[in-house]
């Protein structure tokens, strides 16, 4: 089954009801590939207005979910209140919340098998840091932080898997192709003996990092790398490029 090209736009804690209308118009009015599935992940109190205005061809993902029913859980982002809304996407994992906000892989793993088994599909954010690249610890860190995910969901058809080399978000300092491309590989390959052959073959794996409308058709090419998931860029009107990438 060939993997359909998934490009996510994470917004982070950015924008305003202007600008975002601003970029979610933009989107409208553009022309999009239609073999790209595209996400949107604007802050949570944005997403109603996002869902409202987005053509539907634009998925939209909140960029944290907690791992309850409703209840007692003052500030967290509920799943049924996200399907409720018709958002159908969340962010999972991303290095942000595990480093600042002290997210560990089986929190993570929590929320994941949560948010999927009530019908939230999933982008699982994983990656390196600096220090454990130099240290050639790279293969080893992702392989643990898969395992932490393993161990607690079995349906793999609602998640999208973001490689997101820490060292690489919001620094401009992008993976060459031949990095990405090998650890994408290396994650395909996991799945393929962790898991299943076909979950290896039908999982999308995105890269993440600095990817830019400069740098974007380069790693589309390579053949582990079935879309983006975009920070900073995605804010301006050259994610429109970085979406068609393939055209
Ligand atoms: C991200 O936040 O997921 C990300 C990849 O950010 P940037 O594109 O700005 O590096």
């Amino acid at each position: 089954m060939a993997r359909k090209f998934f490009v996510g736009g994470n917004f982070k804690m950015n924008g305003s009801i202007s600008s975002i209308t601003e970029i979610v118009d933009n989107l409208n009015k553009a022309q999009l590939d239609s073999n790209v599935e595209t996400v949107i992940s604007p802050p949570a109190l944005y997403l109603l207005l996002v869902r409202e205005k987005a053509k539907k061809e634009i998925g939209v993902a909140s960029q944290n979910v907690f791992d309850k029913p409703n209840g007692a859980f003052t500030g967290e982002i509920s799943v049924q209140h996200l399907k409720d809304s018709g958002i159908d996407w969340t962010i999972l994992g991303h290095s942000e919340r595990r480093t600042i906000l002290g997210e560990t892989d089986e929190v993570v793993a929590s929320k994941t098998k949560y948010a999927t088994e009530n019908g939230v599909s999933v982008i699982w954010c994983c990656g390196e840091s600096l220090e454990q690249r130099e240290a050639g610890q790279t293969l080893d860190v992702i392989a643990s932080q898969l395992a932490a995910l393993k161990a607690k969901i079995s349906d793999w058809s609602k998640i999208v898997i973001a490689y997101e080399p820490i060292w690489a978000i919001g620094t401009g300092k992008v993976a060459t192709t031949e990095q990405a491309q090998e650890v994408h590989a290396s994650i395909r390959e996991w799945l393929a003996k962790n898991v299943s052959q076909t979950v290896a073959d039908e999982t999308r794996i995105l890269y993440g990092g600095s990817v830019s409308e400069k740098n974007c058709k380069d790693l589309s090419k390579q053949p582990d790398i079935d879309g983006f998931l975009v920070g900073g860029a995605s804010l301006k009107p050259a994610f429109v490029d970085i979406i068609n990438c393939k055209l």
